[in-house]
């Protein structure tokens, strides 16, 4: 069944397949997944995968809910749209901005603006900054860092905001005003093997630049509490407090990007209080409900708020956040996450993250013991990585040509389990209801693929 609905060159006709090279998908077509019941999803009957990936890093809560589709269902009886700018609203869009600012009250956010997906509610992120800088005065702050090897979506302002080359490339000139450091990559990075040692020297390199652009000229700072698409690079605990303390001592606004780490991935309830601290404004995705209906939602903290207050009652003060999608604040997408966002609390999935996340990461540390081409195993909770490399003395990369992550890919395909891979690094970030029995089918599946491959 699975190689009957692979072959089927109807799924490749005439569809535009994002980040895809059509020659490859001509010869590879597409899983083309029709099914999804918890942690697993089926390409037809009787051809089941275990989800490895949670769709794009996004089902936390497992396929098929009954909770989030009666939620829909219900909003959908009652009204399937309805604007949310300004002169109108509709409910589910105002009480989800109330739970998401009770459960990140803990880090200070009181307002949440909505957007459909991560990339825009990045690019609201960027746009609340800098228009911030408008309103509270001067001087005048408009220049954007982040990292190298971030991934912050595909719109132009986020795009720019990224830190990986082939994503950005086909489109220069991007905006100006956008400049990105050095990450603390452990695994790679030519300055030091001490952890500890490469958080601080890449806080000190992002002080370095913004003193180099100009404090006064640098509106904010953002990055991904762990990178995801970069390779699921997880920083030194350090890193994290140190940034704090640098756009602190700057006044620079600092932007988390938790679109994959917002709900529970990195076994926090989010990923900047895995690292204990507290950013200006934090950009959720994905996981707010666990894809069910796109929906993205950017927060703020009081201090972000109060510039975009005023005394002046007039409806289109430049005090309004002048930003919207038509899309914002879909009541569908709303009321779905408002019913994922009870299941991440009452079945404790952060915690579950960390608990299975942490065993999956032994167990694939484990295997590596075994197979030198693993060259790293990295994670945070359930979100892992593992880069592949030709030699791992040197940690040189396989020659793409050779196809040794996608032939590993596809022996996995045939043991019914789905993981990423991005090149030749395997990225592993399944539903965060995985148990350990499930965590054990990835690993050993892995094992037995790239022992065959090798
Ligand atoms: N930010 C991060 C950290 C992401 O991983 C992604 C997507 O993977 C985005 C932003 C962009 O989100 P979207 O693809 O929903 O636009």
């Amino acid at each position: 069944t699975t190689a009957a609905a692979r072959n089927n060159d109807t799924l490749t006709r005439h569809v535009v397949y994002p980040f895809a090279n059509a020659n490859f998908l001509a010869v590879n077509p597409p899983i083309c997944i029709e099914g999804g019941d918890g942690v697993y999803v089926s390409d037809g009957p009787g051809a089941h995968y275990l989800d490895g990936q949670a769709g794009l890093w996004n089902v936390n809560v497992g396929h098929g809910r009954p909770e989030i589709k009666q939620a829909i269902i219900e909003q959908l009886d009652r009204l399937s749209f309805y604007s949310t700018f300004g002169n109108t609203t509709n409910s589910p869009s105002v009480a989800l901005a109330d739970e998401l600012c009770r459960l990140a009250e803990p880090e200070g956010m009181v307002r949440t603006f909505f957007s459909s997906g991560g990339s825009e509610a990045n690019e609201a992120a960027i746009k609340l900054a800098k228009q911030y800088w408008r309103l509270a005065g001067q001087p005048l702050r408009t220049k954007i860092i982040s990292l190298r090897g971030a991934y912050h979506g595909v719109t132009l302002g986020a795009l720019s905001a990224g830190g990986v080359n082939v994503y950005k490339e086909q489109f220069t000139p991007l905006l100006p005003g956008f400049f990105q450091v050095e990450t603390p990559h452990v695994y790679r990075n030519p300055f030091t093997s001490d952890p500890e040692a490469l958080g601080r020297l890449c806080a000190e390199l992002l002080e370095r630049e913004i003193i180099y652009q100009g404090p006064d000229s640098v509106a904010a700072f953002m990055a991904e509490p762990v990178q995801g698409a970069g390779g699921v690079i997880v920083p030194p605990a350090n890193f994290w407090p140190l940034l704090r303390e640098v756009c602190d001592r700057h006044g620079v606004l600092l932007i988390a990007d938790e679109v994959v780490t917002g709900f529970g991935r990195s076994g926090s309830m989010f990923g900047s209080r895995a690292w204990g601290v507290k950013p200006d404004i934090m950009v959720f995705a994905k996981g707010i409900n666990s894809g069910y209906i796109p929906l993205g939602a950017t927060l703020i903290n009081a201090k972000v708020a109060a510039a975009f207050q005023s005394d002046d009652k007039s409806q289109f003060t430049p005090r309004a956040f002048m930003h919207g999608n038509t899309y914002a604040g879909h009541p569908l997408a709303c009321a779905a996450a408002i019913a994922n966002l009870r299941i991440v609390e009452q079945e404790e999935l952060p915690a579950n993250a960390g608990k299975v996340g942490a065993y999956l990461l032994a167990r694939l540390k484990d295997i590596q013991k075994r197979h030198p081409n693993m060259g790293d195993v990295r994670g945070k909770g359930l979100m892992i990585g593992i880069e592949l490399v030709a030699d791992p003395e040197t940690k040189r990369p396989f020659d793409l040509a050779e196809n040794f992550g996608q032939r590993i890919w596809e022996r996995c395909v045939a043991k019914g389990i789905l993981i990423r891979n991005l090149a030749d690094t395997f990225i592993i970030s399944p539903p965060l209801t995985f148990t350990t029995e499930h965590a054990d089918k990835i690993a050993d599946t892995f094992d037995e693929a790239i022992s065959a491959v090798e």
